[in-house]
């Protein structure tokens, strides 16, 4: 199959564009499309024939739900079996946005959308192309991130292409995704919501609209083998670079010293290191690819080019990388998500 891009640079002159993509959804076929996370590989979520081309193309395992993306809040009432009141603040306060609600689903959705779950998880993103893109197919798309399962999701059309050519038919290029990590996913169907994925829409955010809201425990731990979870995704070692990634967590200062001392070893053996830095450590190492984060004190900058610089590393072919423990407040907690699973949750204390 032949991949074909198509630059969407003016939203309205470049409308038949995406209409041509909206054709492909109607008929059944999956199409590449960015959002505000990152990009989505969307199909018509009613249709397990057109979802399952999802999974395919991904080689993403079938336990492993799917995020059914909406245009209009109206969209949601045929979607689940009820939308409990806070829901409805949360999408006053945060839809169009990266929060997706985990509702009890209605019929209409089929168990392939689900991975079998009697829950249905909805967001609809804050991208234009996103929402004219759902809008005019008149369906709800259901789509997980456009990379091949177990790597690094893609924030740019290129990401999307050099994962996935050959195997969809359409990817719409809207350039660079700008929060740069997947959506939050809060569970509304327990007494007190649960964050089962941090993301942008932060606990801090969340907690201030809603009261009380938890965190489930696995956010930061694995998955215990046998363990029943809320959210397959948990179970999954995503977003891993091609390097073997080491976090070091403690203080500050000791930190930069043990990544210091580690990287003095690995050069030592001849294994090619990369450190993962932030703005006010990046001049306090000596040796290895060292790339920087972002400003500590701007987690939301952080979270942004989290995944631009996992694939640096890759790009630069090292073997290891060490990677400096953020604080997990705010956007950090999204940001240590992706990473203490990037690193198959190789976290050394000092
Ligand atoms: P992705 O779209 O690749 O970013 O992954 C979607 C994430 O949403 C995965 O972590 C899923 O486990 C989670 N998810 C999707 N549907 C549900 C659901 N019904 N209940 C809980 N988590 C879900
Ligand atoms: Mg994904």
């Amino acid at each position: 199959m032949k991949t074909r891009v198509l630059k969407i640079d003016d939203l309205n002159r470049d409308c038949n564009l995406i209409g041509e993509a909206a054709e492909l959804i109607k008929a059944g076929e999956v199409v590449a499309f960015p959002t505000e996370t990152v990009y989505g590989l969307g199909a018509n979520a009613l249709d397990s024939q057109a979802v399952e081309k999802i999974f395919r193309a991904k080689g993403r395992p079938g336990d492993n739900p799917l995020i059914v993306h909406v245009s209009n809040v109206r969209d949601v009432d045929k979607l689940v079996d009820e939308v409990p009141r806070r829901a409805r603040i949360l999408m006053e306060a945060f839809w169009p946005g990266p929060l997706t609600m985990v509702f009890r689903k209605a019929s209409i959705i089929p168990d392939r959308v689900t991975a079998g779950l009697d829950t249905v998880a909805i967001r609809m993103p804050n991208h234009p192309v996103a929402l004219r893109l759902i809008d005019f197919s008149g369906l709800p798309v259901a789509a997980p991130s456009a990379n091949r399962s177990g790597h690094i999701s893609p924030t740019t059309a290129q990401h999307v292409l050099e994962d996935l050519d050959g195997r969809i038919p359409l990817i719409l290029d809207g350039g660079k995704c700008c929060v740069g990590l997947e959506s939050t996913v809060l569970d509304l169907t327990a007494d007190v919501p649960v964050i089962l994925r941090p993301g942008g829409v932060t606990l801090e955010m969340l907690e201030e609209v809603l009261g009380e809201v938890r965190v489930d425990l696995n956010v930061l731990r694995p998955v215990a083998g046998g363990q029943k979870v809320k959210s397959p995704g948990m179970k999954y070692t995503h977003y891993a670079p091609r390097a073997q990634v080491l976090i070091v967590r403690g203080e500050l200062a000791h930190i930069v010293k043990r990544i210091n001392e580690l990287a003095e070893e690995y050069a030592d053996q001849g294994i090619k290191t990369g450190i993962l830095a932030t703005q006010e450590t990046k001049d306090c190492y000596k040796k290895g690819e060292v790339l920087v984060l972002g400003k500590r004190t701007r987690p939301a900058e952080m979270a942004s080019n989290l995944f631009l610089v996992l694939r640096e590393f890759d790009v630069r072919g090292v073997d290891v990388v060490l990677a400096e423990w953020v604080d997990t407040s705010n956007e950090g907690l999204a940001i240590m998500n992706r990473m203490v699973r990037a690193a198959g949750f190789n976290v050394i204390d000092v």
